[in-house]
């Protein structure tokens, strides 16, 4: 699952419980929020729209591969107020039969992603 694969090794004892929350800690409780509908720990509700409005966008590079799986980074937001996040520091793949744009194809990016789009940033990086 994804929990397993943005966990860094030297945490491996850690319960799923003991890692979101170091994590909320690390991003801060804003950031965390749309973090975790990623993970599919949270229903994808909008936490401040509280719409089911959430998109993610995929941008997978498919010359990196790690066994089956092809590197990943991703946005994901709410369509109705347009507040969002890009992934975090760690490891993040496509999962078979998931849909992405190219790392690297800008005009696919802008095509996709909204302009209008509120990052928010994670609090410690
Ligand atoms: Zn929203």
């Amino acid at each position: 699952m994804a929990l397993k694969l943005v966990q860094p090794k030297s945490q491996g004892r850690l319960t799923q419980d003991e890692f979101l929350e170091r994590a909320k800690r690390s991003f801060g409780q804003e950031f965390w929020e749309y973090w975790i509908i990623y993970l599919g720990v949270a229903p994808a509700v909008c936490p401040k729209c509280k719409t089911e409005s959430i998109r993610i966008l995929r941008l997978a590079d498919p010359s990196r591969k790690v066994g089956r799986q092809i590197w990943s980074k991703w946005y994901l937001w709410c369509q109705s107020c347009l507040h969002g996040i890009y992934c975090p520091p760690g490891t993040y793949f496509v999962k078979k039969g998931q849909p992405y744009i190219l790392w690297n194809d800008r005009k696919a990016l802008e095509k996709n992603l909204p302009k209008a789009l509120k990052l928010i940033r994670p609090a410690g990086f």
